[in-house]
């Protein structure tokens, strides 16, 4: 049934008779600097590389202060807890995201609270939370408080599905308004803009990682961007035992972690960060390609939002219906081309199940109908 799309994917990938859905790419000085990480022995959470990532990470993201971290969830775990996200609070989310998201509010000893999606943007939905808000919670002493729990709603955690920036000026607006923090998840979204400013800019604090599939990777490994240095020094000191800097007593001021990312790791990101303008052109080349294809099919192709720059880190398909896309899922899967469903809503995990929920009918609509298709850089 859907022989010519296979035939198409397959030629894009030129060929190949395995492709996957997103593999890294080492083709810069990935060898070299590993290579001179490990002759200089600090090959742990002390050394040059990790300095040197986080002034380039914050080069080009254009914020002021970088905190690198041992993953991604390590850093949204730090961005809430520098939030002063606490025990028994409420800190809003949605439910179409991987359970990264969810998980770090849980590690707080906070609840999600789940908004609905926007079906362009397959992100955060402005108008859910400008709703959960007005119907939910009033401002006391300019802290936001659900009238109905009497908790604290202390942030909100807006994710970039699949690299495409959510409608940032009206949530950063919504939650200026109410006093909740903006912490993004803009794991998935190294290199995606919103009106020219790169994601992660918008809130209090942004969260990228480096796990094994996203656009560049430093085998696992994540990051903080804050513009405010007292967050950024909060976040160092938790991330690192929270030990207080003495040249050879080890006293700690605070249960701290550690979240700090290893050098070794950080010398293969420095690599490829070099490398991310040629990745991002090369998948916006792609995104076009497909976008062709795809143009007059009952299947549409997921572009980026207006006035955004996506990063087209995973590609998607939005089937009409889910009995369709089911039959693409095997057609594809069964002849070595990878291709995935959305993540199952957190709103149906059995942690998060009991989670209070807005009226979520576009994210279940698009967790249905949605499919990710062979990503990878080509070149
Ligand atoms: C990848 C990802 C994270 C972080 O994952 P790590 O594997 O811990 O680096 C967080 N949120 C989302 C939405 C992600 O896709």
């Amino acid at each position: 049934m859907f022989k010519d799309t296979i035939n198409f994917i397959q030629s894009v990938y030129s060929g190949s008779d395995f492709i996957p859905l997103h593999e890294p790419k080492f083709i810069g000085n990935e060898k070299k600097y590993l290579n001179d990480c490990i002759d200089s022995t600090f090959v742990s959470s002390i050394g040059a590389y990790v300095e040197q990532f986080e002034r380039n990470i914050a080069a080009y993201t254009g914020c002021q202060f970088a905190v690198a971290t041992v993953n991604g969830t390590s850093a949204l775990h730090l961005a809430l807890m520098v939030a002063g996200v606490m025990p028994g609070d409420e800190v809003i989310t949605q439910p179409l995201t991987f359970v990264a998201t969810c998980n770090a509010i849980s590690y707080c000893g906070a609840q999600p609270v789940f908004v609905d999606v926007d079906k362009g943007t397959l992100g955060l939905s402005a108008d859910s939370l400008e709703q959960f808000l007005k119907e939910n919670t009033y401002v006391n002493d300019k802290t936001c408080i659900n009238k109905h729990t009497g908790h604290t709603v202390r942030a909100c955690v807006p994710m970039h599905t699949f690299g495409h920036p959510c409608e940032m000026e009206r949530i950063q607006s919504l939650c200026t308004s109410y006093h909740v923090h903006l912490i993004e998840d803009a794991a998935e979204a190294l290199g995606s803009r919103y009106q020219n400013l790169h994601t992660g800019m918008f809130g209090d604090t942004g969260v990228l990682s480096f796990n094994g599939n996203k656009i560049i990777t430093s085998g696992g490994g994540g990051c903080l961007l804050t513009n405010n240095k007292q967050l950024a020094d909060k976040a160092r000191h938790l991330s690192t035992t929270a030990k207080v800097s003495h040249q050879w007593a080890f006293s700690h001021d605070e249960t701290g972690w550690n979240y700090r990312m290893p050098n070794l790791n950080a010398a293969l990101l420095v690599a490829q960060l070099e490398n991310l303008d040629r990745f991002l052109q090369d998948k916006r080349e792609l995104a076009e390609c497909y976008q062709g294809f795809f143009s007059g099919k009952d299947e549409v192709f997921v572009t980026e939002p207006k006035q955004c720059q996506s990063n087209y880190w995973l590609n998607a398909l939005i089937f009409p219906d889910k009995a369709l896309r089911d039959i693409f899922l095997n057609e594809t899967n069964s002849h070595g081309v990878m291709t995935r469903p959305a993540w199952e809503l957190m709103n149906k995990q059995p942690m998060y199940k009991h989670c209070f929920c807005m009226d979520l009918t576009n994210a279940q609509w698009l967790a249905d109908r949605l499919v990710n298709i062979p990503s990878s850089v080509r070149l």
